[in-house]
């Protein structure tokens, strides 16, 4: 048994490395796309300001009026146009479009140099054209979500509870990663998680559906309550409505007894990476906003280390209730 379970966890891990080195790509490219369609949006719906544009009524006058119009800035229908020409001249970006790049020399990687850690150990951290610096956050990556994944195959087996609880996983940490770069939580990885942690209650593999669904609805409204509190005694902004999917997302997998744990777990991740980041001198000063949804994904991926049953044990006082 001990033996079958070490050889899962080796199977899980090698899985979770190659998956490992997709992550880098989805945290390094899911931002650009987004604000790529952004600008696009942008472009278009300026444009779409023109009564010459083709849309019946100008969009302008939706939001200015036409009784006593304000017409829109000289320029902007020629900054839109730019923005959208722009965009058009880009060469298409998906997950699977253009091949990997050194970012320093444009150099495109083979699939030999693309070996999750080995190739970055056996380049010593340097660009096979140029002899660039690669950041060791590729391997980190690669070796992160091969150890998350080698846990979900040790405790569960290789059965498709473990593949849900490693998606899970990767879900989490490219949010962890996305939002420390750019302080974007994007909705498809949101939703994504969300959707796939009411599915897994519907089939009977996590928390009872109606504690999932709750987990979903509670999730989402204590963080957007907060928020609206915040907001109206001090003026400012204090996190942004991807935190409230995310945790509503959690809530989904973990189920709505686990909000006040997941809560408590995120502000001790939150005290311990600003920590770090003020010992490492990434943070100038105390009062630079730091992004929620690093902490709300590190105390996901904390409750799945622990086991999502076992969290209860980890902070007994955050269950004042028993749901089941
Ligand atoms: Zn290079």
């Amino acid at each position: 048994m001990v033996a079958e379970a070490w050889l899962n966890a080796a199977l899980g891990g090698g899985l979770g490395l190659l998956i490992g080195s997709f992550l880098n790509v989805v945290v390094y490219r899911v931002p650009a796309m987004m604000y790529r369609d952004w600008l696009r949006e942008s472009s278009d719906n300026l444009m779409a300001a023109d009564p010459a544009y083709g849309v019946q009524t100008s969009l302008w006058d939706l939001v200015f009026g036409s009784r006593k119009p304000v017409p829109p800035p000289p320029q902007l229908y020629a900054s839109a146009a730019a923005v959208g020409k722009a965009l058009d001249a880009l060469a298409p970006l998906d997950l699977m479009r253009p091949r990997s790049r050194c970012g320093h020399c444009g150099h495109a990687i083979r699939w030999y140099e693309n070996v999750p850690v080995l190739s970055y150990l056996a380049l010593r951290g340097r660009c096979a054209g140029c002899h660039g610096r690669i950041s060791p956050r590729y391997p980190l990556v690669e070796l992160a979500t091969g150890l998350l994944f080698a846990l979900c195959g040790w405790r569960w087996g290789l059965t498709p509870l473990a593949l849900a609880w490693a998606v899970f996983a990767a879900l989490l940490l490219c949010q962890f990663l996305i939002d420390m770069d750019t302080q974007l939580l994007p909705d498809s990885l949101n939703y994504l998680l969300l959707w796939s942690g009411l599915v897994v209650a519907a089939l009977g593999w996590t928390v009872p559906l109606e504690l999932a669904l709750w987990g979903a609805v509670a999730g989402y409204l204590v963080l957007w309550g907060f928020f609206h509190a915040y907001r109206l005694l001090t003026g400012k902004e204090g996190m942004g409505y991807g935190d409230f999917k995310l945790l509503a997302a959690l809530g989904a997998w973990l189920g709505a007894d686990h909000l006040l744990a997941i809560l408590l777990l995120s502000s001790i991740v939150g005290a311990l990476l600003g920590g770090a980041m003020l010992l490492v001198g990434k943070l100038a000063h105390k009062d630079v906003p730091i992004a929620f949804g690093p902490f709300l994904a590190g105390a996901g991926l904390v409750c799945l280390i622990a086991g999502p049953n076992e969290v209860r044990h980890l902070v007994p006082f955050a269950f004042p209730f028993s749901l089941r």
